[in-house]
């Protein structure tokens, strides 16, 4: 009776073995797999990676369908006098030479618009680019430079130059004369700053980097879309030797800068003015 009484607890020990053996193996296992569950469903609603992170600003740009509007250069084209005798507005006042500039671009419409009337016309001008605008249009640049047009630095935001630090003043300047030697193989030595603003800090600053800060002295107020036909008749009413002449490709509607283009080359091509881009002027404005 005993005998069988302990071969009977014996089994039931066995079995109670067996039975912790089999829960202890597979507890882990269930756990295992709900964890993995519940991990890949938060994994699931993190947004990507790329979404959360800082774009660079060339992903930034390159996004963009069309740039974004901007006012005109000569909002507050205040230069303090301190400086003003320093600043290249004109080219030499007795030489027929007389430069385009181009604001504000590259534009995907406008810049190659100007860019057919330029070549039509035999006219070499000055594009003073945006930098964060340069990678989505990277081939129009090119094709301006190529064209034998000078492409200078016009900031990579288009900020006030003025109310900016010195280390931002200097990535808005490089960062832009990186990518324009990136994208035509020539570094600028130009520089416009934004609106027309600029300081002793501002001129220093981009003379240290290799560029020299250069206004204009003649403004139709292009941006402001008073009509092609106003836009003719204030650039020809202001223009004479070594005039640099402030119109814009980028920024918003140039359709009547497109339009008023023809008639301004013609009239004053007419006159006996030769153009040419502001590398050029600046290099004969040295000459007496
Ligand atoms: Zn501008």
């Amino acid at each position: 009776m005993r005998k069988t009484l302990v071969v009977v607890l014996s089994l039931l020990l066995l079995c109670w073995g067996v039975f912790l053996f089999a829960f202890a193996n597979r507890l882990p296992v269930q756990a295992t797999q709900k964890t993995v569950r519940q991990v890949r469903s938060i994994v699931l609603k993190i947004p990507p990676k790329s979404v959360r992170a800082t774009p660079s600003p060339v992903a930034h740009i390159s996004a963009k369908a069309t740039p974004p509007t901007i006012k005109g250069d000569n909002v507050n084209a205040t230069v303090p006098a301190s400086i003003r005798e320093n600043i290249f507005f004109n080219g030499n006042t007795s030489l027929h030479e007389i430069a385009l500039t181009f604001d504000d671009g590259p534009h995907p419409i406008y810049t190659l618009q100007v860019l057919h009337i330029l070549q039509e016309y035999g006219v070499k001008a000055t594009f003073f680019c945006i930098g964060r605008q340069i990678p989505a249009y990277a081939s129009i640049v090119r094709q301006v430079s190529r064209a034998g047009n000078l492409i200078a630095d016009h900031t990579w935001d288009h900020f006030d130059m003025t109310r900016l630090s010195i280390a931002s003043m200097q990535w808005e300047l490089s960062r832009t004369a990186d990518v324009i030697q990136q994208v035509t193989g020539v570094r600028p030595i130009l520089f416009r700053p934004p609106y027309g603003s600029i300081n002793t800090t501002v001129k220093n600053v981009s003379t240290q980097l290799g560029l020299t800060p250069i206004m204009w002295n003649v403004d139709p107020n292009d941006w402001r879309l008073p009509g092609a036909g106003i836009i003719v008749q204030r650039v020809l009413a202001n223009t004479g030797n070594g005039s640099v002449i402030l119109l814009h490709d980028g920024g918003g509607n140039r359709s009547q800068t497109v339009q008023a283009l023809p008639q301004i080359i013609t009239v004053l091509r007419a006159r006996g003015y030769r153009f040419v881009t502001v590398g050029q002027l600046l290099a004969d404005s040295v000459r007496g």
